[in-house]
């Protein structure tokens, strides 16, 4: 968060009372500017344990966030040795799920790896969910710790959409631990430090590290997430944010199927009592995640979709506590919390450059969705052959040609037209209050499962995408298509003539 915070310190949030511009704080500091969020009525009250009952406030909640829990893998790692002053083939910065698959697939082939991160060891910290048919293509079920036979969605109090596609939860320490155990087999070598710079010669590069080491390799990959330490922008950067707080919580019981995640649920009736809230609810809405692991287990995320300037944390908590209380969800203790801001969608990093991208640093989230993990993991091989072909016995290429081919394999122009389309989404769905929301999600959810698995997982290409927007044109209520005419139009153009400027 530390890092995200330091690269995005022109991200801005709007104030939850008057909607002016705000700068954002350190998350940190959030648990002493919670304490003067206070609700009144008795109604508002969430009870703790068997017979504590106290006011459902945002600070009570946050009373109950264990202190962080940083949890390490037990492996003995095989350090760099800076001493041998080697160059290695690969230097693979940032340790993260994008960083880990690409060091692994390389190391496979044979070529030397140094993987670098301030915490090598630790297990990730965000709770990723995923449709099951996406791990099931990589051959990673046995990294979903728990899945469900479908998921459902709440469009309001009257209406739910039941979608016949199993989702399930990433087990994060498994899937770090069996990439970290192949890295060690494969002979990958591990610095422990960040990466504060790095200098390009015509055929390897430098990477100074932040305890001084330098760490010299044929080919960088930057996995730094949304740090983006690396990678270079060359245009104005201008995501959106997706921002959610959520927690992992024992409750005395909930009111939902433990057969079915809740994939969104937009209703709004908690906000009944607080005109305030709802106002605010109703032009930038929010709605709840959720992974029910027992009746007595579960994740609750309260989540803004897509929002520019991204909803302050402050006021998603305040309306996920109203909203537990509502559905009589009484917390008894939190065993984790996740502070999470996915910026979205904005320009893609300078094509090519020297440096190598995956993830989040390599402009990989699905600006409709935030969704990465999945399309990440999936993209590693590709980044990883690309490096082995080209570096591999015969050295055919070096330093920039090198770069080049991976950039180009990384973001065919068949990727670049999909990732415009699916911004144009982006574009849509920053415009939607509650109401227009609903409906889109209505005519969304009730497209064939191709065309919206297709777009959930990045699997339609711009042909299809072009079908899958006359469906949902043709699904969508009178309302809904005036709603996407008037709000889109500006937005297709934008679109087309990115289209029509990026060629080949
Ligand atoms: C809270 C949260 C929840 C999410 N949930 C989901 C989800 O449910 N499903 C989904 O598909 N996507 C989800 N995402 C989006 C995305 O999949 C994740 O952000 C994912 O972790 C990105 O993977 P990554 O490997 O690119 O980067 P990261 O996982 O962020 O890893 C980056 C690594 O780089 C290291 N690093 C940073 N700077 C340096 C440096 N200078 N030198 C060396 N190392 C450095 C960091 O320590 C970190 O280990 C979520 C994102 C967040 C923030």
């Amino acid at each position: 968060m530390d890092t995200l915070l330091k690269t995005h310190n022109k991200l801005e949030f709007l104030h939850p009372l008057h909607g002016f511009v705000n700068k954002v704080r350190p998350f940190g500091s959030l648990k002493p500017q919670n304490q003067d969020i206070r609700f009144g009525s008795k109604k508002e009250q969430i009870r703790l344990g068997k017979s504590v009952c106290v006011n459902a406030s945002s600070s009570t909640l946050l009373e109950l966030v264990p202190e962080t829990k940083k949890e390490n893998l037990a492996f003995e790692l095989p350090m760099y040795d800076p001493s041998k002053g080697l160059v290695v083939d690969l230097a693979v910065v940032g340790g993260g799920p994008a960083g880990l698959a690409v060091a692994q697939q390389v190391s496979e082939a044979g070529l030397s790896v140094c993987s670098i991160d301030p915490s090598p060891q630790l297990i990730w910290p965000n709770n990723y969910g995923v449709w099951v048919d996406e791990f099931e293509a990589m051959d990673l079920l046995d990294c979903l710790d728990t899945t469900w036979s479908g998921a459902v969605v709440f469009i309001d109090d009257k209406s739910t959409k039941d979608l016949d596609r199993p989702y399930g939860r990433v087990n994060r320490k498994q899937l770090k631990s069996k990439m970290m155990q192949k890295c060690i087999s494969n002979g990958v070598k591990f610095h422990q430090a960040k990466v504060v710079k790095v200098l390009h010669e015509e055929s390897k590069s430098l990477l100074i590290c932040n305890d001084g080491v330098t760490i010299q390799a044929a080919v960088v990959l930057d996995a730094t997430g949304f740090s983006r330490c690396l990678v270079q922008y060359d245009k104005p950067y201008n995501p959106g944010y997706q921002v959610a707080y959520g927690i992992l919580a024992e409750v005395e019981e909930h009111p939902f199927d433990v057969n079915k995640m809740v994939f969104m649920d937009w209703r709004d009736s908690h906000l009944n009592n607080n005109k305030v809230l709802k106002e605010r609810n109703r032009k930038i809405p929010t709605f709840l995640y959720a992974m029910p692991f027992s009746s007595e287990r579960i994740f609750l995320e309260e989540t803004s979709l897509v929002a520019r300037p991204g909803v302050p944390m402050d006021d998603i908590k305040e309306r996920m506590v109203a909203r537990l209380s509502h559905l009589g969800i009484k917390v008894r203790s939190i065993e984790e919390d996740e502070h999470c801001v996915i910026p979205m969608g904005g320009p893609l990093p300078v094509l090519p450059q020297r440096v190598v991208g995956i993830g989040g640093t390599a402009g990989m989230v699905h600006p409709s969705t935030g969704y990465m993990v999945a399309r990440t993991l999936a993209a590693a091989p590709v980044v990883a052959n690309a490096i082995v072909q080209y570096l591999g016995s015969e050295r055919s290429l070096l330093g920039s040609e090198l770069s080049s081919e991976v950039w180009k394999d990384l973001w065919p122009i068949e990727r670049r037209r999909q990732r415009e389309f699916f911004c144009f989404g982006m574009d849509i769905l920053l415009k939607l209050d509650l109401q227009a929301t609903r409906r889109f999600f209505n005519a969304f959810f009730d497209l064939e499962p191709r065309y919206w698995h297709g777009f959930l997982s990045s699997r339609l290409f711009l042909p299809d995408l072009i079908l899958f927007g006359l469906s949902l044109f043709a699904h969508a209520s009178n309302t809904s298509r005036i709603e996407i005419m008037a709000k889109g139009t500006v937005p297709l153009v934008k679109m087309i003539n990115n289209l029509v400027q990026d060629r080949e």
